[in-house]
């Protein structure tokens, strides 16, 4: 049987669109798989009016179609209460202590409790002072505040962030979510790196050429175009999901792996990070911005709900990161996500160094460089790209794929990012979600670029919707002799 911790979970932002979408359905999987027994309750709050039936519909409604077992969802259901809330309002969180209290004597949680900001950011502190005023936290149980994204806009604004909630909560009481961070393939990283010797000993600027991540999306911003065309990709994704690729596949090994020794090789990690000049930027990075399609049926980013018509949001980002000291230094780390691109991919590409010297003189020019992929969607495995003879009496060299994919039944077991990341707050687990320190570095190096685009006008849309971007970011690698390996 699955681990169980009695828990009160409250989830700010309860009749929301990521409760319904993401929480929800990763709490039943939890309730279903036994993670969570008859010790936990939810208590949603937002702003409408609702009652507790009213809401447990609309949970029942965002379950309907992970499971038809009526009783099962009933029960599950059952644990649910509605808190009408106005964050600003200090007699609602009266109101939600009492609930609170009650509850946790009606299950028995041992005064554990879970706070969770699944609302707009600009809340996030005043709804983490009032658990303080208001005195929401428990003496005895555990309280744990789980924060979603965006943390700040840049350096400042998270520090502020910060500084708000740590009024409240400790740094070891603060789980700020990357759900990049709970999924499969990235969680499995370190242990690719840190259990094969084959992988480990050449990890590591002798051996590796360049390291190419893209996280590409082949849909563009659909309804969301209000939140996103204030953010944009820089921020929406190479700030944070980026970057902890980058933090996975680059920390050194820790001596023992647990949360405070993998924070501790990361801050080292984002401390080495080169940080560019506001000169280096247009060299380095590339933004992009989607127009409509070739045969013109898509709209263009411009003309999305709720964008405005001259946006100089971008919808596409490759960069070129370097690290300034430690095991990477002088390695590019390319990296490229986007909207509306040709495909769905999310992997990580690592592109090994020739052998210097060729001893098959007849046939230099077939040995090609060995590139280890890591697939992370929509499929799961790995890649080997090899060399080897042409099969036959041909003379000359072959490449060879050794080729691993997560069976149907194995991806069946692989929980949604969302399942793992409560299983881990639940458990005090904070190796995967991300530090102040690592994030604060993050945005630094991030504002940099921010900064340059903001005070220089794009020339969007530059790419096609279902192309593979803006043609500048092939000669981003083109300058360095490099091509990208996944081409749509
Ligand atoms: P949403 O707009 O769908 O929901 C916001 C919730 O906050 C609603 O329940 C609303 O009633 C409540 N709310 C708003 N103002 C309030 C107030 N003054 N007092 C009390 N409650 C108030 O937003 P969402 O898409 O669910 O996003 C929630 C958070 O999750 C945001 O921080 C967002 O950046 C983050 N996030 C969302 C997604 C996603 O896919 N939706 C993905 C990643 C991160």
């Amino acid at each position: 049987m699955a681990q169980q911790k009695p828990a009160l979970f409250i989830i700010f932002g309860g009749s929301g669109d990521l409760a319904h979408r993401k929480l929800y359905p990763a709490l039943f999987n939890l309730y279903r798989n036994e993670y969570l027994d008859k010790h936990f309750a939810v208590i949603g709050t937002a702003r409408r009016d609702w009652t507790d039936d009213f809401f447990r519909n609309t949970v029942k409604e965002s379950l309907k179609k992970f499971c038809e077992d009526d009783k099962i969802v009933d029960e599950f259901v059952s644990h649910f209460y509605y808190q009408s809330h106005d964050v600003n309002d200090s007699k609602h969180y009266i109101t939600l202590k009492k609930l609170a209290e009650q509850l946790n004597d009606k299950y028995e949680l041992e005064d554990n409790r879970i706070y969770y900001m699944s609302i707009a950011p600009a809340l996030f502190g005043t709804v983490a002072g009032h658990i303080k005023s208001e005195s929401l936290i428990t003496a005895n149980g555990f309280n744990r505040l789980v924060i979603e994204k965006p943390f700040g806009r840049d350096y400042e604004t998270a520090q502020k962030l910060n500084d708000e909630l740590s009024l409240t909560f400790d740094e070891d009481q603060i789980y700020r979510i990357d759900h990049y961070l709970g999924k499969e393939m990235v969680q499995n990283i370190p242990t690719l790196r840190f259990s094969n010797p084959i992988l480990e000993t050449v990890w590591n600027k002798d051996y590796i050429s360049n390291v190419q991540i893209t996280l590409a999306e082949s849909l563009g911003v659909e309804e969301r175009g209000g939140y996103y065309d204030g953010a944009g990709a820089l921020r929406d994704m190479v700030q944070n999901h980026v970057m902890q690729i980058i933090a996975q596949l680059t920390m050194k090994k820790p001596t023992v792996f647990n949360s405070e020794n993998v924070h501790a090789a990361k801050h080292d990690l984002f401390a080495s990070l080169k940080v560019l000049t506001s000169n280096e930027v247009d060299d380095n990075f590339v933004r992009g911005q989607y127009g409509t399609n070739q045969n013109q049926s898509e709209i263009s980013y411009r003309e999305g709900l709720n964008i405005a018509k001259d946006s100089q949001t971008e919808t596409y980002v490759a960069g070129k990161i370097m690290f300034e000291k430690g095991d990477f230094t002088g390695v590019p780390f390319y990296v490229r996500t986007g909207k509306r691109l040709s495909d769905k991919s999310t992997r990580i590409d690592i592109v090994f160094k020739k052998n210097e010297t060729n001893i098959f003189l007849d046939s230099n020019d077939d040995i090609k460089e060995n590139v280890f992929s890591i697939i992370i969607e929509p499929d799961q495995g790995y890649r080997l790209l090899m060399n080897g003879n042409k099969i036959g009496m041909e003379s000359g060299h072959n490449t060879f794929e050794l080729d691993h994919g997560h069976t149907k039944q194995q991806l069946e077991k692989v929980p949604e990012a969302y399942e793992r990341l409560i299983v881990s707050v639940l458990n005090g687990d904070q190796t995967n979600f991300t530090r102040f320190d690592e994030l604060a570095n993050a945005w630094k190096y991030i504002d940099v670029i921010r900064e340059r685009w903001d005070n220089q006008e794009a020339d969007f849309p530059n790419y096609r919707s279902g192309s593979m971007g803006p043609s500048k970011a092939d000669e981003l690698l083109a300058k360095d002799g490099n091509e990208w390996i996944w081409k749509g």
